[in-house]
């Protein structure tokens, strides 16, 4: 089989599949918390990627062919921002660099919004709930938080005029870049704050996990850490060694079982 015959969705899944495995190696030799035992870790990853397949399985079967023709109707009707005759005739780079920005930082105000209202919260709950983050938290949503994402994205799709090509490469920077600061490897903090001036890092993103609810509603960035630093939302801790990870109230261990992830936002608690 050569490379022609795989579709662009398994070139993302390859690369997600990839960088799972290499993060996950970093996070097991060099951890940032070190107490974890690896049996533990084994579970939690195995729960974590299970739901993950269960989430990819429903968005195929609810969007897969509405994506499809979306994309093929954008591309006869050259709708969106970076269609705009002016911008149309600039280089694809220029293009696609536009089409990034904006799209990443529709990521930024998603993941605001759901930290924002009660109704999105109590889905996106379930990525917070995860008191053992790594690697694999990346993929942890709730099925009703994709739902929502992927619907609000369409409309998203159609303003700024993003082709498949251009969906695809973002997707594979966002699973690497997800994949990476979701990670519990210890990069040096001096390190981590040198990258954290471009993109976001795992200091960065424990910040976004932690228990103190004023440092967890902060740090929304996805790839990009600019729009943090733009708009004011971003905190720094001079002690990431002691970040306490999770939600008040969802600290036991028996919120990290599937059907519990899945009841969690119909359960009581504390939903903000
Ligand atoms: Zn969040
Ligand atoms: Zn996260």
């Amino acid at each position: 089989m050569t490379i022609a015959n795989y579709t662009s969705d398994h070139i993302k899944v390859i690369i997600l599949i990839s960088c799972l495995f290499i993060f996950f190696l970093l996070e097991t030799f060099f951890p940032h918390f070190k107490s974890r035992k690896f049996q533990k870790m084994v579970i939690h990853s195995a729960t974590n990627l299970f739901l993950a397949a269960v989430n990819t399985i429903l968005i195929t079967l609810i969007f897969g062919a509405l994506l499809i023709w979306l994309f093929q109707f954008m591309k006869e009707k050259n709708i969106g921002i970076i269609n705009f005759p002016f911008i149309a005739n600039q280089p694809w780079a220029v293009r696609f660099m536009i089409g990034y920005l904006l799209f990443d930082f529709w990521m930024y105000t998603w993941h605001r919004l759901n930290h924002r209202f009660r109704l999105l919260w109590i889905f996106h709950l379930v990525h917070h709930t995860d008191i053992y983050m790594n690697s694999t938290s990346a993929v942890r949503f709730h099925p009703i938080e994709i739902t929502l994402s992927t619907l609000a994205r369409i409309p998203i799709y159609l303003i700024i005029g993003l082709d498949r090509e251009m969906l695809l490469i973002y997707e594979i920077v966002l699973n690497i870049s997800t994949l990476f600061h979701h990670s519990n490897w210890g990069l040096p903090e001096k390190l981590d704050r040198i990258l954290r001036w471009i993109i976001v890092t795992p200091n960065m993103h424990r910040v976004h996990h932690s228990v103190i609810v004023a440092e967890s509603d902060s740090n929304y960035s996805t790839t990009l850490s600019i729009w943090d630093r733009m708009l004011g939302t971003l905190v720094q801790s001079d002690q990431p060694q002691i970040i306490k990870l999770g939600v008040k109230k969802y600290l036991t261990d028996s919120w990290q079982n599937f059907i519990k992830m899945l009841e969690t936002p119909f359960l009581k608690g504390d939903k903000k």
